[in-house]
């Protein structure tokens, strides 16, 4: 055989067995796939005193720059996920309010927040919900300022990107956006995602999500150690950071697009991670009661694609009186800790941060605890394969034990 034939051969050789490993990524993805749906079919139906409204928070339209997302999108990417809501976060504008331009009110029967993601003189970032027309000037002012300021117009302030903030101890914002699926994305490794684009993104698009979910770690250390130090409640919240820019985009002179591939539409965003609040029942949704349940920290986040988390409960008793997840409760001789999954799962219980105790395979868990401290559940789908088993499916919201 001729030399250059030789090295051809052997250019193949290496170029199939690079692929190996990317075609056994989508073999893992199918038996995910598969793993999701037996999952699903283990579903137990719960009753309480709540309604249970599921959405999406952070997101960003045209509005703010940087995103090309319509209105339209947004509104059809949230019915067709069949949210009950979305928390607009619009950065602002010098030239005029993002957040009066914005979604708010019903549309489409999805109620829409109007807020901002600011950027403060320290160079931290809070989600300020509903903004207001004075976030344009947010880089001019201090964290404790802007936080004091979105306070006295009744706003929720939620610090976002905690892993950058440095205003820990300062102000008194409400919580932390302790999971961002766009920080999380930013670990990808656009080689290895190209493919496994390139293998899977045509049978398993969402799945895809799977291959780089990461549980926050340094995120809900930073979350524990606060609520420790500040001795407050602090509410935990997820957002979607949804924009609709990450991707490929080739376009002809007219501005026609020849081939897009967009990694982050509203669509999938929107099914990947979501919060779920607890309303109780006789309250409707409204912008007021869903602001309410959020800053009680009355919500937990739910990695649903991996299965609906909707029907996860976290209440604590005593001899008097039950609360649920982001209430105080008075320890008198114990605390009786309940956690209610809707599919068997693997229930760890963490207290000030740290993982005390834990039930497998379970639906619902009593822990007893006699300690003061800032009880939260992590709860895991050990039953699906790889990665995905060892990550948090559902992140809860702590009851505090005073
Ligand atoms: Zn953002």
């Amino acid at each position: 055989m001729k030399t250059w034939k030789k090295l051809l051969l052997l250019l193949l050789v290496l170029i199939l067995l690079s692929q190996i490993p990317f075609a056994y990524r989508r073999y893992k993805l199918g038996r995910l796939n598969a793993a999701i749906q037996q999952t699903n079919s283990q579903r137990v139906a719960i009753q309480d005193d709540f309604v249970e409204y599921k959405g999406a928070m952070h997101v960003h339209s045209f509005l703010g720059g940087h995103s090309t997302g319509t209105f339209d999108e947004i509104i059809a990417a949230a019915k067709s996920n069949q949210l009950d809501f979305v928390v607009m976060t619009e950065h602002p504008s010098k030239n005029f309010s993002t957040a009066e331009m914005t979604l708010k009110g019903i549309h489409a029967g999805v109620l829409f927040i109007n807020g901002n993601e600011v950027i403060t003189a320290d160079a931290d970032r809070l989600l300020v919900i509903p903004g207001n027309g004075s976030a344009a000037d947010t880089d001019q002012h201090s964290t404790p300022e802007v936080v004091t300021e979105a306070k006295a117009t009744n706003a929720t302030v939620i610090v976002a990107y905690p892993e950058e903030f440095k205003s820990w101890d300062s102000t008194d914002y409400h919580g932390v956006e302790v999971y961002n699926l766009y920080t999380n994305a930013r670990e990808i490794n656009p080689i290895v995602m190209f493919f496994d684009g390139l293998w899977s993104y045509r049978s398993y698009p969402d799945l895809l999500f799977a291959t780089f979910y990461e549980r926050p770690a340094e995120s809900l250390r930073r979350w524990d150690n606060a609520i420790v130090a500040r001795k407050q409640r602090l509410v935990a919240v997820a957002g979607n950071d949804a924009h609709a820019n990450v991707g490929l985009a080739l376009k002809d002179t007219a501005g026609n697009t020849l081939l897009g591939l967009k990694l982050d539409p509203y669509e999938r965003s929107f099914r990947l991670v979501r919060v779920h609040v607890l309303i109780p029942h006789g309250s409707p949704l409204g912008a007021e009661t869903l602001r309410g349940a959020l800053a009680a920290g009355h919500c937990f986040i739910g990695f649903d694609l991996f299965s609906d988390s909707a029907g996860f409960r976290f209440t604590g008793s005593n001899a008097n009186e039950i609360r649920i997840q982001g209430d105080e409760i008075t320890l008198e001789r114990d605390i009786r800790l309940n956690v209610t999954a809707p599919i068997p799962s693997r229930i760890v219980l963490m207290r000030d941060g740290n993982p005390i105790q834990s039930a497998s395979g379970v639906t619902m868990k009593e822990f007893v605890v006699t300690e003061r401290g800032s009880y939260r559940v992590e709860v895991y789908l050990s039953q699906l394969p790889g990665s995905v088993g060892e990550q948090p499916w559902i992140l809860s919201n702590p009851i505090y034990v005073k």
